[in-house]
């Protein structure tokens, strides 16, 4: 065997988990290869020209704090910026860019291709080489072969991939991309639990033909958000807007026109698509009382006039397409570029995974991104990346990891996903978080990148960059809680509106001014107690951190009575019919889902408290 061949991890695919997985190992000083259908295509946005949104900006923060690449592809490729829930709490608020498609894959290309340790070839993968229950190697379709103690499988919509629009259908991977069809058959004959699910996508359309005097314009936020811990909004390039229309009722008759040449509708598709992010004939049918749905009308980039319409993903036959279209306002004379289509593909049931995203079954073997029956470009790079960090841990003989669920989304996007699996595409909301608060947006890399250093994952400049101002905030602290308001400085009309007189009449530190709902930098600033210079970013995590210490406090009490549960761990082959006391059902429900922690074992649906007790009793009895 060649040299040439031979490698610590192998990751096949090249989207957004892919080459997450991909670059982690490869700054973890692994040797590793990314196998891909087509190299132009790598980071290629299937969807929308995206990044973010609630729950899902979170992830991506996350993935940037431990080094990876979505975040700061977003700030080069980003035209428009939002930060969505901006009014409410700062467990919700959420960052979204509006991205330039080509400038996203360019970015993501340089990166891949300037990572020491990192080779790419374009080839698809075919097989597995498997000796017994453990993966050795892929075999590509012009049979050549590549050998690693480590595999990671994040090839998307590709599996047995079927293209529908209306009732024409044909196989495809994505629109322009040949499917994976050899490799269905033999995951289907290597793993347990596979089913199939379905995403669409809306027509594009020709922006030169849109009028677009009568329609709103949305402006991105001022002052532009910023992803990436380590970005900066110089490099953002230039920022536009998106635009808003909405579908009308006349829209709505000529959809249901289509109804019965809808592969939705007439049993064509089986496989079940995104609740919330549903067809645009799935809306009018379920929502039938709804006259109208807003479209965002969003641009693809800077250099090309195909517009997203954001709203209208549809597999209706093409004339309908064209017709509901041009019922739309602003959008009477409007082109279509590229039909809007569906898509069905394989995806494994997560429950057979660990929570290393190591597959259960076949030792080595590890699945990230859409096969896992998730959607959406982040909920993919975040398994990437851990997907790509425990090959790495495997080939270096260390223990896997996987963030709990309170110390990120990541984690609990897993443990979701292994303990409760999915009968429909699964994406990220911030109301599936327990510990929220925690859970911040603005805190992500205070909570992992110091995990992702001692992994190996974040290079100096990021390193130096963080500890700074982790730094800045303990000084900024401190200075806060020594600075004495007195009553004299309080008692101008304004502050004793405020605070009250009699908070004002005893006085307060200004870390205590602080943490009063009504208290911020800007009072301090009129008091004169502002800190000059300060980072943005310094100032908002010690007003966050003092302004809701209580609530966090709180949280974290509750995280350590739960902890003693989640440290019990499952061992992967306990004989559930030896712990006494478990009723039939319950230990039916264990041996499928096989947790790894007791607290795993109590997410599951059917699990009752009692049965979680007597798992603890046998546990100490055994143990
Ligand atoms: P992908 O981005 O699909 O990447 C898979 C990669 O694997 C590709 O590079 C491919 O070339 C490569 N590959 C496949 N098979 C092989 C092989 N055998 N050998 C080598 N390489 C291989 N997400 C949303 O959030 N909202 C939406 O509305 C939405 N709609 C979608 C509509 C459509 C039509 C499609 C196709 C996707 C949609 N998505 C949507 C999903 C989004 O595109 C995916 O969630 C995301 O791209 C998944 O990332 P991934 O890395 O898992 O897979």
């Amino acid at each position: 065997m060649s040299e040439h061949h031979q490698f610590d991890v192998i990751v096949v695919g090249g989207g957004h988990a892919g080459t997450e997985a991909a670059l982690a190992p490869a700054r973890m000083g692994l040797r590793t290869l990314l196998l891909t259908h087509n190299i132009e295509t790598l980071g290629q946005m299937s969807c929308n020209p995206a990044i973010g949104g609630i729950g899902k900006g979170h992830l991506v923060k996350e993935v940037d704090a431990l080094g990876g690449l979505m975040a700061r592809g977003a700030d080069h490729a980003g035209i428009q910026f939002r930060m969505l829930n901006a009014s409410k709490g700062p467990a919700v608020r959420a960052t979204r860019a509006q991205a330039d498609r080509a400038l996203y894959k360019a970015f993501v290309r340089h990166e891949l291709e300037n990572t020491p340790n990192l080779t790419l070839f374009q080839q698809p993968v075919d097989d597995l080489i498997l000796e017994g229950e453990r993966i050795t190697g892929v075999i590509t379709q012009m049979g050549l072969k590549f050998y690693a103690p480590a595999v990671v499988l994040t090839v998307g919509t590709f599996l047995a991939g079927r293209i529908h629009i209306g009732m024409e259908n044909m196989p495809g991977g994505r629109a322009g991309d040949a499917p994976s069809n050899a490799l269905s058959v033999r995951l289907r004959e290597a793993l347990p639990r596979i089913g199939r699910l379905k995403t669409g996508t809306p027509p594009r359309l020709d922006g030169r033909t849109i009028n677009w005097d009568v329609l709103t314009p949305q402006p991105g936020d001022t002052p532009t958000p910023v992803f990436s811990f380590m970005g900066s909004r110089a490099q953002h390039p230039q920022q536009i807007n998106c635009h808003i229309t909405h579908t009308n009722e006349q829209t709505h008759d000529i959809i249901r026109s289509g109804f019965d040449r809808s592969p939705m509708f007439n049993g064509v598709i089986e496989g079940v698509g995104p609740r919330y992010c549903p067809s645009v004939e799935d809306k009018v049918n379920r929502f039938s009382d709804k006259l109208s749905h807003q479209i965002f009308l969003e641009p693809e980039g800077l250099s090309t006039t195909e517009i997203y319409p954001n709203g209208i993903s549809t597999s209706l036959p093409y004339d309908i397409q064209e017709r509901f279209v041009r019922s739309i306002k602003g959008l009477e004379n409007t082109r279509i570029v590229r039909p809007g289509y569906a898509i069905e593909y394989d995806y494994f049931d997560p429950r057979d995974l660990q929570n290393s995203l190591q597959s259960k079954h076949i030792k080595g073997l590890y699945l990230a991104g859409q096969i896992n029956g998730t959607t959406g470009y982040e909920e993919a790079a975040a398994q990437g990346l851990l997907a790509g960090i425990n090959a790495g841990l495997q080939v270096k003989n260390e223990a896997p990891w996987t963030p709990q669920r309170h110390e990120a989304y990541i984690g609990v996007l897993v443990d979701d996903l292994i303990t409760r699996g999915t009968t429909e595409p699964y994406r990220m909301f911030t109301s599936r978080a327990e510990h929220r608060l925690l859970l911040r947006e603005d805190n992500a890399d205070l909570r992992l990148t110091e995990l992702g250093r001692n992994m190996g994952l974040v290079d100096d400049a990021r390193w130096q960059h963080f500890t700074q101002k982790r730094e800045a905030i303990e000084l900024e602290r401190t200075r806060l809680d020594q600075l004495w308001l007195k009553p004299a400085q309080l008692s101008t009309p304004e502050i004793v509106e405020v605070f009250g007189p009699a908070a004002v009449s005893s006085g307060f530190s200004a870390l205590e001014l602080l943490r009063r709902p009504q208290g911020d930098y800007a009072t301090l600033a009129r008091l004169g107690m502002g800190a000059d210079g300060i980072d943005p970013d310094v100032a908002e995590q010690v007003e966050i951190q003092t302004k809701y210490a209580g609530y966090i406090d709180r949280q974290q009490l509750d995280i350590e009575r739960s902890r003693r549960h989640e440290d019990a761990p499952l061992p992967l082959d306990l004989d559930y019919t030896a712990v006494t006391g478990l009723s039939n059902e319950v230990r039916v429900k264990l041996v499928q889902h096989r947790p790894q922690t007791v607290a795993q074992a109590s997410r599951i649906q059917g699990i009752t408290p009692a049965a979680v007790s007597l798992l603890l009793v046998h546990l100490k009895k055994t143990g």
